[in-house]
């Protein structure tokens, strides 16, 4: 299941600053006759009235709301279109800056196929939300926008988490991580929830979640993590390496090698997920003279988890088929193989004669006979 829910405010965007004020000031200047004193005097009795207790009850009031109190109080029906209204005030009163790492964590899910929504508590719509978003260019990242403004609930409250699951056609699993900053609402919410949490935080914090400092962490932990397969050979290869030797294909390849063998595994969307533990227990099971084959697509697309995985077939004989040159292959990785299959794949250099290799540019090293 490729679901990634994330936090909006301090997680994805980092606060420059934030001033209700301001956002009160426009509303009377603009919309009220400029009466800022009595505006503000109702603004607080709103708070007081229906705001203070909002964290114990997980009920949420929206902008909108707030504006129908404040029409009441003045005795004043505006005609403006209320969403227009609350961009405006919604731009005034903030500024934040993506956070470090959102982008490329953004990018990396998305080449991924991973469906990615955002939750967030906040009196301001979705609509207004995702118009924000649409500035840090990030918005098309997600399938679903949601707001505690427009369903009524807050987080930790569950409804609210799986209000943002439905929206994305799912059921409540491990297999989903929520991705916040706060301990209470993000972590223990998501848990009560039924999904896994990440927790994003400088400070030192005790959480039974797994806790990064930034998200470009959290991109290193799940690039390390998992592992994207095409196909398991069902029955041992005599071509892919000296030897009979189970063959692992990896999904995703961007070199569109014309004639490649195995196209299928071109998309980086695809493939079935495997924790690295998990494609370690397969393979151990599986191959029971301890030969294997790391082939593709293009296992160094994976080379974090790649390396985490060879790191766990110990005594294993292990060659890795890559279209990338030796120079290129990670040392930690290097240090663990047998045979490396090296060179992208040219179909008018393609050649039957030479064992393990499709093309003559290809070589096939002994890595222990070089030693
Ligand atoms: S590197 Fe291999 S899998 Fe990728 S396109 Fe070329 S032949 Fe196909």
């Amino acid at each position: 299941m490729r679901i990634v829910l994330f936090d909006l405010f301090d997680t994805l965007l980092e606060k420059v600053w934030f001033d209700y004020d301001k956002g009160l000031e426009l509303l009377a200047n603009k919309y009220f006759d400029g009466r800022s004193e009595e505006l503000n005097k109702y603004a607080k009795e709103y708070r007081e009235c229906f705001m203070s207790d909002r964290n114990l009850t997980q009920r949420e009031q929206s902008f909108f709301d707030q504006l129908a109190f404040y029409e009441k109080k003045f005795g004043k029906k505006l005609t403006k279109p209320k969403e227009d209204i609350e961009w405006e005030v919604f731009s005034v009163c903030r500024k934040e800056c993506l956070a470090f790492g959102a982008k490329s964590l953004l990018e990396y899910l998305h080449e991924r196929g991973y469906k990615l929504a955002v939750l967030s508590n906040s009196i301001f719509s979705a609509k207004t939300l995702r118009r924000y978003l649409e500035q840090f260019c990030i918005a098309q990242y997600f399938v679903e926008v949601v707001s505690s403004a427009d369903i009524g609930w807050r987080k930790p409250s569950v409804l609210a988490f799986d209000y943002v699951l439905k929206a994305v056609g799912t059921q409540p699993s491990p297999e989903i991580y929520f991705i916040g900053n706060k301990f209470e609402k993000d972590a223990v919410g998501a848990l009560d929830a039924g999904l896994s949490p990440i927790l994003v935080s400088k400070e030192p914090v005790v959480a039974p979640c797994i806790i990064l400092q930034d998200l470009e962490e959290v991109k290193d932990c799940l690039q390390s993590s998992y592992l994207y397969v095409n196909s398991i050979s069902e029955r041992e290869s005599l071509t892919d390496g000296p030897g009979l030797r189970t063959v692992v294909f990896f999904q995703g390849c961007k070199r569109a090698c014309k004639g490649c063998h195995n196209p299928a595994t071109w998309s980086l969307a695809e493939g079935k997920r495997y924790s690295v533990n998990e494609l370690a227990d397969i393979l151990k099971a599986k191959s029971v003279n301890k030969k294997i084959t790391l082939s593709g697509g293009e296992p160094l697309l994976q080379s974090q988890a790649m390396i985490n995985l060879v790191g766990k077939l110990d005594g294993f004989d292990i060659c890795l088929y890559t279209g990338f040159n030796e120079q290129d292959v990670p040392q930690e990785l290097k240090c663990r193989l047998r045979y490396l299959k090296i060179g992208e794949y040219q179909n008018g250099n393609r050649t039957t004669v030479t064992p393990y290799i499709g093309s003559t540019n290809q070589s096939f090293i002994d890595l222990k006979g070089k030693k």
